[in-house]
């Protein structure tokens, strides 16, 4: 592994992660939901203790969820993605809350899936919750990506988009790749003036993250743009495109977004979560669903062929050389 780093500039991941069934690094075993390393407990949804990997507040009828590995530009690994589920299943379980906000500890919504930090996790059994699979442990080939793959990133995010109660996503920083696919899954976004996006693994050669609502949500024409070149675009970009639904200044990004929750708050919450589905089902109509699960099939296509005939899946890029790449 050339990927491990303990600089949190050279860890953030440019793109995603999918090495499943290949060796892991020593020492760094965990097991689902409890994962504590390095300052990292994941119990997400439990307590708000400042170190955990996904902070959980309250906040009148709003819950406030943050991502938090802020060292790392809030990469995601599969704790963080465990905690996640867990604090959104305690918001939606909780009769007090109307709304969830979804937000990134420190300078950066998040960099993406976790291909470089000490605490990464692919090769890690957790409880599954997405999907009806085996584990990706122990398997090889793409018998495990496909395994982990539809299970923490197509499925768990399909089922974040899927809860019942309305979800804004508060951005500042990068939101990139496996970043883009947590902004997307909430149903608002409001976004800083610094925030930026990107899904930059066609330099992996493989044509966009898992969640593939690059279409829906971008446009067509705007999103082979992104996919093509692989370029940031801001958060004036992003709203031109209809991507976000605000740009604040960032000094005013929780201001604003909470002014947005409360304001959402006051809706019947069957109202909303009628709503919501309504409007999901109408993109589902539009393709969304299927056009996911054809393009799941193309990625997983790609990952194969990248381990076929390069140093691995990700065609031998980590967090750094995408950064090197990128320029
Ligand atoms: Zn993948």
């Amino acid at each position: 592994m050339t990927d491990t780093t303990d600089q949190a500039d050279e860890a953030a991941p440019a793109g995603e992660t999918s090495r499943g069934g290949e060796t892991s690094r020593g020492g760094e075993t965990s097991r689902g939901g409890e994962t504590s390393r390095g300052g990292e407990t994941s119990r997400g949804g439990e307590t708000s203790r400042g170190d955990e990997v996904v902070r959980y507040e309250q906040r009148g009828a709003v819950a406030v969820i943050t991502l938090n590995r802020p060292r790392y530009r809030n990469a995601q690994n599969s704790a963080m993605t465990y905690a996640l589920d867990a604090a959104f299943t305690r918001a939606v379980n909780a009769d007090e809350i109307a709304v969830m906000v979804l937000a990134g500890a420190g300078d950066h919504f998040c960099a993406g899936h976790d291909i470089g930090t000490p605490g990464r996790d692919v090769d890690v059994s957790f409880d599954r919750q997405a999907v009806l699979w085996w584990d990706h442990v122990g398997k090889a080939g793409a018998d495990a990506r496909y395994a982990r793959e539809i299970e923490v990133y197509l499925g768990m995010c399909r089922r974040w988009r899927e809860m019942p109660k309305p979800a804004i996503a508060m951005v500042q920083g990068a939101c990139i790749a496996g970043g883009l696919m947590l902004a997307w899954v909430c149903d608002l976004i409001v976004a800083a003036q610094d925030a930026f996006f990107a899904d930059p693994v066609v330099r992996m050669g493989i044509p966009g993250v898992e969640y593939f609502a690059h279409p829906w949500v971008l446009g067509p024409r705007f999103a082979k743009e992104v996919l093509f070149t692989g370029e940031r675009f801001g958060a004036q970009r992003a709203y031109q495109a209809g991507m976000v639904n605000r740009v604040v200044p960032r000094a005013e990004l929780a201001e604003a977004t909470f002014a947005l929750a409360d304001r959402v708050a006051t809706m019947p919450p069957f109202g909303l979560a009628l709503a919501k589905r309504a409007v999901n089902q109408c993109e589902d109509l539009m393709g969304m669903r299927p056009g996911m699960d054809s393009v799941f099939g193309l990625h997983h296509v790609a990952h194969a062929h990248n381990a076929e005939v390069s140093a691995d899946s990700l065609a031998g890029m980590d967090a750094r050389a995408m950064k090197r790449a990128s320029g």
